[in-house]
């Protein structure tokens, strides 16, 4: 029988692949649609475990979470967004900042940046 640390270590790891290939289909998702993605797919995981390995994923730098007012969604890391604050719109937005980070003297540790702001549909 193998030790209990190898299996739990094995569980989470599964989960983390599960949680990530979900992702990268759906491309964004809160953590209920994660959970119902994962469910739908045959996957027993639980809501909770779900929950706790967003965050995870999330304190690690390999998911990223945008918190919009009806509450947060989580994609993988990849372009800058835009994001409307009304509608929750989301949308990827080239905006070469690291440049600009390094011309104004900072040490940047995340390589992604987040607008908040009203689309153009919530401004009329
Ligand atoms: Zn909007």
């Amino acid at each position: 029988m193998a030790p209990a640390v190898t299996v739990a270590h094995r569980a989470r790891r599964r989960h983390t692949e599960c949680v990530l290939v979900a992702l990268r289909t759906v491309r964004r998702a809160t953590v209920q649609e994660l959970y119902r993605t994962l469910r739908s797919a045959g996957d027993p995981i639980s809501l909770s475990t779900v929950y706790r390995e967003v965050h995870r994923l999330v304190a690690v730098g390999r998911v990223r979470e945008v918190v919009l007012p009806g509450g947060a969604v989580y994609l993988l890391p990849g372009d800058d967004l835009f994001v409307c604050d009304e509608c929750g719109r989301i949308e990827e937005v080239p905006l070469r900042r690291v440049a600009v980070i390094q011309d104004a003297d900072f040490f940047a540790q995340t390589e992604t940046l987040t607008v908040h702001g009203r689309c153009t549909d919530c401004d009329r």
